[in-house]
């Protein structure tokens, strides 16, 4: 099963835990909008290549459409809509008033000159444009992007109305309007998940052992604030394979190294690991931050981490995250884990809109409630329904939605 059709199954295994008529599941099932855009792109040798891109918005039913830009050569239509129903799913969690949006290029962005990922962000967005703004639809930073690719967004759409329009997407630098906070909010959120996870289970994150999937965005901040948290973090892992060190990674070492060659590879006095050796490392919690369709029944038996904190997308797929909640394993599922990133995205385009600049310790704090009470509100549904943190996360959410979509009504 490809991303869509495993997003369509866990809509439809809560589908039959809601109370709700069908016709809203059918709704559900179909993304509002999808555009698939073409983009010309002069490159630095002359050359013109065309590239596709994709935006799709899956619901607009609670606000408008937020959610990430992808650059991968891997994008797929289907894998935007399943990402754009997830970000749908994640809003209604954490109750933020926004539907659920995810574009994406299919390109190779390692291999792309400054200028050329420059103008392909800029021709996405004059192309895309027609879809997106501030009340409309708000993208954000995702795996291959990043606040200077928001900067351009934000210049190009600005330049495209006549004015500087800087709540037209989040995670952008706090020069133009970003937020203080912004930076590593997902992963802030990922760490105070896990916090509250060993509370209810008897343990604490200082002293656990972890293994972190993924050195970008995500999992390096992670593998960060876990270590400043007293966490060991044994390994930590790319594209391109992992590194290991049982007594715990000096972060400084695979930093540097990442600076000089790219990759965590090769950092001295660690151990070179694959990315599936890391996944099935004997450590207390295990992060996959990377990609979507990591673990799958493959591979999930080899999985020893009492604890796996969904830190990327859809990174493990409904069969075997099942497998791993029939073993008793604490699964903290992706729209509650990382919910923190669309969280201080929502601050950041409230405080665009009122033009106010908020400091970094009340963001972290408004961040750190909220992912709190969000946790708690699905363990709790949880243990009254008898079901798993999945199951609970995905009725809160979809419960929101139908009642959204009930209250407004079906136009005309
Ligand atoms: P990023 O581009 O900053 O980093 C991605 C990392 O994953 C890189 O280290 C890359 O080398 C690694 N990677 C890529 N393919 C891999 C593979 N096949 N095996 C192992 N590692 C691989 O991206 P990011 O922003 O950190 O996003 C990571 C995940 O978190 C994605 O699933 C994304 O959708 C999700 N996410 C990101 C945010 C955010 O704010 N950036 C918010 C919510 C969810």
């Amino acid at each position: 099963m490809n991303q869509w059709e495993n997003a369509l199954s866990d809509l439809d295994e809560v589908a039959g835990l809601l109370d709700i008529p069908e016709e809203y599941i059918v709704i559900l099932k179909n993304p509002r909008r999808s555009l698939i855009v073409s983009l010309p792109v002069r490159m630095d040798d002359g050359r013109v290549e065309v590239f596709q891109g994709f935006r799709v918005q899956h619901s607009l039913d609670r606000g408008p459409a937020k959610g990430g830009l992808r650059y991968h050569p891997g994008v797929t239509l289907d894998e935007m809509k399943a990402l754009a129903m997830l970000m749908t799913w994640k809003c209604a969690l954490v109750k933020i008033p926004y539907g659920g949006a995810k574009g994406g290029v299919i390109c190779e962005p390692q291999g792309m000159s400054h200028g050329e990922l420059e103008r392909l962000t800029r021709r996405y967005t004059s192309e895309v444009g027609i879809i997106l703004g501030p009340e409309k639809d708000i993208p954000a930073p995702d795996v291959n992007t990043n606040p200077q690719i928001m900067a351009w967004i934000m210049d190009t759409y600005s330049a495209n109305v006549g004015y500087s329009v800087p709540e037209v997407v989040t995670g952008k630098p706090t020069e133009i309007g970003g937020s203080e906070g912004r930076f590593d909010a997902t992963a802030r959120g990922v760490i105070s998940t896990i916090e509250e996870a060993c509370r209810v289970t008897g343990t604490t994150l200082e002293g656990s052992t972890m293994a972190v999937q993924g050195a970008g965005n995500v999992g390096g901040n992670v593998a960060k604030l876990a270590t400043d948290k007293g966490a060991k973090v044994v390994a930590l892992s790319d594209v391109s394979g992992g590194v290991y060190n049982p007594d715990g990674l000096n972060l400084w070492a695979v930093a540097a190294r990442i600076l000089k060659t790219g990759t965590v590879c090769d950092t001295p006095n660690c151990e070179n690991i694959t990315n599936e050796e890391l996944l099935a490392l004997d450590v207390d919690i295990l992060v996959p931050a990377a990609l979507g369709g990591t673990i799958t029944m493959d591979n999930v038996g080899a999985v020893k981490a009492r604890m796996v904190a969904e830190a990327a997308n859809a990174p493990i797929v409904p069969e075997a995250e099942r497998a791993l909640f029939d073993r008793d394993i604490f699964v903290i599922p992706d729209i509650l884990c990382n919910a923190g990133g669309v969280t201080v995205s929502y601050f950041e385009w409230v405080q665009n809109i009122q033009s106010l600049l908020w400091k970094e310790e009340d963001v972290y704090e408004k961040l750190h409630e909220i992912m709190v009470y969000a946790f708690y509100r699905v363990l709790e549904l949880g243990k009254q329904r008898g079901i798993n943190m999945r199951a609970a996360a995905m009725v809160l959410a979809v419960d929101r939605v139908t009642k959204a979509i009930k209250a407004r009504g079906l136009y005309p």
